[in-house]
């Protein structure tokens, strides 16, 4: 079995319903799934704000790789259209960490695991923690506590995610 930690994000169009697109397509697969968050744009500002949730999902036939696809085709059915880094889309599918019979490593390019900013977003950490409060994170150094990760961000960073009152529906549509 291997489970993965998804971000996913939208601020483009409709964006609960790009979120929840990869909820409905994840289906029976999808273990946990956090509120959703309202967020201030990172590293490219000048942009909509975004909303993001994290979800947690199985499959015992997945490899890091197969999520990575399966994280694009969500992608590419929410029509996103590749634009500067960081820049506005439809959809987001960051994978944040994935684990087999232990944690799944990557140096690729194409595939880095953990993700190497996760701990650096709050719109990541906050989700999680949510779902997870004794959720780890490796980085260099180790595994941490996300609660202590996101405790050492800028407070003007932990604001700048809020919690809205709309939800993600587990199986709305199966
Ligand atoms: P960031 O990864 O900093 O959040 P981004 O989401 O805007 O930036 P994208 O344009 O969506 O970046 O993706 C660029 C490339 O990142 C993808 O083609 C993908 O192969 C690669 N990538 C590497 N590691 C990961 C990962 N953990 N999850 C998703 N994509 C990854
Ligand atoms: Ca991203
Ligand atoms: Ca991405």
């Amino acid at each position: 079995m291997t489970r993965v930690v998804l971000s996913i994000g939208s601020n483009l169009g409709d964006r609960l319903a790009r979120l929840q697109s990869v909820v409905d397509g994840l289906g029976d697969k999808v273990i946990a799934v956090s509120p959703v968050y309202e967020t201030d744009p990172w590293g490219l500002v000048d942009q909509a704000p975004f909303l993001n949730a994290v979800l947690i999902a199985d499959d015992p036939a997945f490899d890091g790789q197969a999520w990575l696809r399966r994280a694009q085709e969500f992608e590419e059915a929410a029509g996103r259209v590749r634009g500067e880094r960081w820049g506005p889309r439809s959809l987001d599918v960051d994978l944040i960490a994935c684990y087999g019979d232990t944690e799944i490593i990557s140096v690729e390019n194409h595939l880095t695991l953990p993700h190497p900013l996760a701990h650096l977003r709050a719109f990541v950490m906050i989700p999680w923690l949510a779902i997870d409060p004794d959720a780890r994170l490796t980085i260099v150094g180790g595994p941490q506590p996300v609660a202590r990760l996101l405790a050492e961000l800028e407070p003007a960073d932990r604001d700048s995610v809020q919690l809205i009152d709309q939800g993600l529906e587990l199986e709305s549509k199966n």
